[in-house]
C-alpha cells in the first residue's frame, strides 16, 4: 500500500525511508548534555545520521544526513566498492 498523502516530506519522518521521527530511533549513536537539555545523535534504519535536540518542548530532528549508501560510502576506509 502506498500513501500519497505525505504532505511534509521533511517534517516528521525520514525523507529517505519514511521512518517516523516520533518512533524509537533505529540506533542511538551518542548523547551530549547541553544548557537547555541534550542533543542526541541517532542513525536511521536507512543509514541517515540525525541530530536531535531534546528540551522542554520535546524532541525534534534539527539535522539529518543522506543515507549511508549515498553519503558516506567513500568515507569507509579500507572498503573499496568496485562498480
Ligand atoms: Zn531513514
Amino acid at each position: 500500500m502506498i500513501s500519497t498523502a505525505h504532505g511534509r516530506p521533511d517534517g516528521d519522518a525520514c525523507p529517505h525511508c519514511g521512518w517516523p521521527d516520533r518512533a524509537e530511533p533505529f540506533q542511538v549513536v551518542s548523547r551530549h548534555n547541553t544548557a537547555g537539555g541534550h542533543t542526541v545523535w541517532t542513525r536511521c534504519g536507512c543509514g541517515s545520521l540525525q541530530m536531535r535536540v531534546v528540551d522542554a518542548c520535546g524532541m525534534r530532528v534539527v539535522s539529518r544526513s543522506r543515507p549511508a549508501e549515498q553519503g558516506a560510502a567513500d568515507v569507509r576506509s579500507g572498503a573499496v566498492w568496485v562498480t
